[in-house]
């Protein structure tokens, strides 16, 4: 009796194709801890992201902060 060896195709796990997202922290310069702006942006567009001056209110201190590109530290968004 010939044996049929039925092979399955290799599953592999779908890739997660959907944007990875990252959030913006900003460091408060007055407590030194990191602040949620948030703002998210896709990780792969972030090197060619053009940010203005932005300014949000800090839960840390409670005074107005201003941030730039240079000051954002991103972030896993959950
Ligand atoms: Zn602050």
């Amino acid at each position: 009796m010939a044996t049929r060896f039925l092979f399955d195709p290799p599953r592999r796990p779908k890739p997660k194709t959907g944007p990875n997202i990252k959030s913006l922290l900003v460091r408060c310069p007055s407590t030194s801890k990191l602040t949620d702006t948030g703002r998210t942006i896709e990780e792969k567009r972030w090197p060619t992201a053009k940010i203005k001056t932005q300014k949000f209110n800090c839960a840390h201190c409670g005074s107005v902060h201003t941030w730039t590109k240079k000051d954002v530290i991103l972030c896993r968004y959950q």
